[in-house]
């Protein structure tokens, strides 16, 4: 084994300077940068006691900070570039895409349901799950594309899932020319911000949509993610629809609010 190597490399240090090291303690200096005053440091280097002005701390964790917050924001960003690409528009159909609160029209028995989505609005992402029920085209699927657009605008990631068009796509992945199969949807789905599921008693699913629906809701309620759900039916009608063990998880971690005002529908209006 070769031994030399250290023993030569300390009596190179006595005879040369390293950059910034010192054998006597030097005054300490401003940041040229910020002004902060930086300290002397004595180390120990081979053995002897060698004094440095080390890098100013406060520049060196604004750097870290930025550096990181840089890495965030690039990462973030190519996350909705590929849930765009999958789900364009966030999934919101046409009619729905210009929904916001301020265009929502306050009619009777809907003041509960839109104050409930406002304030799971305003409190994303600290909100954790909001399930709206009530009778056809009252403006439920319209608060939760609400919703959805305050939680893009705050940097979040949220798809609306019309369920029965998921289904539909799901279904669709077995086929010979499907790009994708149906664990990619799922765990796509899963590792969303907010996924809004829209019409969950839209029709009596299937065992295996019910598997899917129990899936979804599942683990995104064991994982405490958020999760917002519309649905036409009574929370009782529900029950029959999705798996009791799916309804149970709801009830468990939703927010189930009731929009009772009558349907907008033939009167101008949209969903
Ligand atoms: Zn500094």
């Amino acid at each position: 084994m070769h031994v030399q190597g250290p023993q030569r490399l300390g009596d190179i240090l006595k005879t040369t300077s390293i950059p910034g090291a010192s054998s006597s303690p030097p005054t300490a200096r401003a940041c040229p940068t910020c002004g902060t005053e930086i300290k002397a440091l004595q180390i120990t280097l081979l053995g002897e006691l060698k004094w440095i002005i080390p890098a100013c701390p406060m520049c060196r964790d604004r750097a870290e900070a930025q550096a990181e917050k840089r890495q965030r924001q690039t990462h973030q960003t190519t996350r909705r570039e590929r849930y765009l690409e999958r789900w364009p528009d966030w999934g919101l159909p046409l009619d729905l895409q210009e929904k916001t609160f301020r265009n929502f029209a306050l009619r009777d028995g809907c003041k509960g349901a839109f104050e409930a989505a406002k304030s799971y609005a305003s409190g994303w992402p600290q909100t954790q799950g909001l399930l709206l029920w009530g009778p056809v085209g009252n403006g439920k699927s319209h608060l939760a594309a609400a919703i959805l657009g305050e939680v893009v605008g705050k940097g979040g990631v949220a798809v609306f899932l019309k369920v029965q068009k998921l289904m539909f796509e799901i279904n669709a992945s077995y086929g010979d020319r499907a790009k994708e199969n149906e664990l990619d949807i799922l765990d796509a789905i899963l590792a969303m911000d907010l996924p809004v599921l829209d019409d969950l008693g839209a029709k009596r699913w299937s065992e295996a949509d019910r598997d899917r629906l129990f899936y979804i809701i599942d683990e995104r309620t064991a994982n405490h993610q958020p999760l917002l759900a519309t649905t036409n039916l009574t929370p009782n009608e529900l029950r029959g629809y999705i798996k009791d063990r799916a309804f149970d998880r709801l009830m468990d971690r939703c927010a189930f609010v009731e929009n009772g005002g009558k349907s907008y529908r033939g009167r101008g209006h949209s969903a």
